[in-house]
């Protein structure tokens, strides 16, 4: 495949991988307990190791040693999201998001439950 084919599909891979980890952090409990939190942060810590394109996951992995996930809420995790996504845009020479609009942005359309928790059984998505 040409070099440019494959700078399409890593840019793919990256748009559909944020859109997961900020819909994720966006749909996190409001008050998560300690098996929620470990939950995103083992999560986490996966995506980075096991992404595949080797040079973004190697990045990131730095990053992450300099920007652990905060995954002490809602609030504090889409921040940590929007935070490591900038470092990445920063990397490559892309215009810094503005995170006071994050929640905005990224809304994943599936239902929730009154706590403010992810549903298990969802009919809407
Ligand atoms: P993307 O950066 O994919 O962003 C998609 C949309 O998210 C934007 O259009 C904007 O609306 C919104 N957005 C932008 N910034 C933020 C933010 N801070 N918070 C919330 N929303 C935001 N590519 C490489 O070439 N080299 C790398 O080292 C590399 N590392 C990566 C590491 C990870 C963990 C991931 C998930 C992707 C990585 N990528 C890397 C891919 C790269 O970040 C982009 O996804 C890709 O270049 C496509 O960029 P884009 O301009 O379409 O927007």
């Amino acid at each position: 495949m040409s070099k440019m084919g494959n700078e399409t599909l890593k840019a793919e891979l990256g748009r559909s991988a944020w859109r997961v980890l900020h819909t994720m952090a966006g749909k996190f409990p409001t008050e998560p307990n300690l098996d929620e939190q470990q939950a995103m942060q083992d999560f986490i810590y996966l995506f980075a190791r096991l992404y595949p394109c080797g040079d973004c996951a190697r990045h990131f992995k730095t990053v992450l040693e300099g920007h652990p996930p905060i995954v002490t809420s809602r609030t504090t995790i889409t921040q940590w999201a929007c935070d490591v996504h900038n470092v990445v845009n920063k990397r490559l020479h892309k215009p810094i998001f503005d995170c006071a609009k994050v929640l905005e942005l990224w809304k994943c359309g599936c239902a929730e439950d009154a706590s403010g928790t992810n549903s298990s059984v969802s009919t809407t998505s």
